[in-house]
């Protein structure tokens, strides 16, 4: 079989070993003799994997006993709704810095009053805002700590005077981080946790339950808690999966080493990209996002003859999102560097054919 370099944004890849691991578990889980997809979630088997997931999350971001961690269906557009649904009593703030941030805001203005306290949407999303100012009498500041789609991130997070709260979904476990600082951190797992299907929330409780609100119960977050993420079937499978990322982390130089591979895998590529006269970056230079690599070709007539160039070396899910276009390479923490350097080789490639 030829190696494919998967830089597709979401699902994303996942480490080769979790992919065997949770293949085996199809076949035969815990060596019960039965499959993990026919196995009842309140099985002291599978209890213990919801317990150990919702622990390493809190062991990975540094949570402590104020935290309760959960996993839910829905993605994380659910969690565009629920977050303002259990939190948002009187206003809340937001950053928008990007689609999600837009959807996200979207959600919260149905549900209450929301001030957009900055914006970047004025140059296409392509930087981080950097001046502006926290009500502090709002509920909660929400946050887009990577913008998966234009390929802008937060190097350094809002100090909030109000709870913070962020979408992680594209770059949690990327990089070390004090989740103390945030009251809220939610996840879709499929970009860098784990497989389509569950989405992670963490959440410090004191933020819960100052809402006059008459709640629904799945969309409840204080309902969740007390049923110890099982209170209808999770999505068993997702979440187990999940679980075997988190910890293939942990044992493998955790946030720390993840941070440095992540890195050095950015910089190899945005390095070509700054090199190469056929390319161009497409964010600003300090808010360049580690996870999702932007750039376009400088001259749209070579797009056909690079498209080939890349697709020939087994590099596949290149392509920018539909509403940008342009190229984006999505180097989550499960990409070998050496797929990077593919990549690169291919731009140099093109460099000499087209150049
Ligand atoms: C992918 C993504 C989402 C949407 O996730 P779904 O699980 O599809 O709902 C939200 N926010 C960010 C930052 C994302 O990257």
């Amino acid at each position: 079989m030829k190696k494919v370099h998967n830089f597709s944004a979401g699902p994303g890849i996942l480490p080769e070993l979790v992919i065997k691991q949770a293949a085996a578990a199809v076949l035969n889980f815990d060596n019960l003799n039965m499959s993990i997809l026919e196995i009842s979630h309140r099985s002291k088997n599978y209890v213990t994997v919801m317990d150990n997931a919702r622990q390493v999350v809190k062991d990975l971001l540094l949570l402590d006993d104020n935290y309760e961690v959960f996993f839910l269906g829905g993605g994380a557009s659910l969690q565009f709704a629920m977050v303002p649904y259990n939190l948002l009593g009187t206003k809340a703030a937001y950053i928008n810095t990007g689609v999600w941030s837009t959807k996200a805001i979207k959600e919260a203005k149905i549900i209450g009053n929301v001030e957009v306290i900055a914006s970047s949407e004025d140059k296409n999303f392509s930087y981080i805002p950097k001046n502006y100012t926290i009500p502090t009498d709002a509920d909660y500041l929400h946050i887009t700590s990577n913008n998966t789609i234009f390929g802008t991130q937060f190097k350094e997070f809002p100090k909030s005077p109000i709870p913070l709260v962020c979408d992680m979904s594209s770059d949690i476990f990327s990089r070390p981080i004090d989740g103390k600082q945030f009251a809220l951190i939610y996840a879709g797992a499929q970009k860098n946790m784990g497989p389509a299907g569950c989405t992670m929330v963490a959440v410090r409780k004191d933020v819960l339950g100052k809402t006059e609100r008459k709640m629904l119960s799945m969309l409840d977050y204080a309902v969740h808690i007390k049923a110890e993420s099982m209170y209808n079937t999770p999505p068993v499978y997702p979440v187990y999966v999940s679980m075997l990322t988190m910890q293939y982390v942990q044992a493998n130089g955790g946030l720390e080493l993840m941070e440095k591979l992540n890195n050095a895998k950015a910089q190899l590529l945005y390095n070509e990209i700054d090199r190469n006269g056929l390319f161009t970056g497409t964010v600003a230079k300090e808010d360049r996002s580690v996870m999702n690599v932007n750039f376009i070709m400088n001259n749209s007539t070579n797009e056909d003859a690079f498209n080939k160039i890349w697709k020939d070396a087994g590099v596949s899910g290149l392509p920018g999102h539909r509403d940008v276009g342009g190229y984006r390479a999505s180097i989550y923490n499960a990409m070998p560097i050496d797929s990077v350097q593919v990549l690169v080789d291919v731009m140099k490639l093109a460099e000499q054919k087209l150049g």
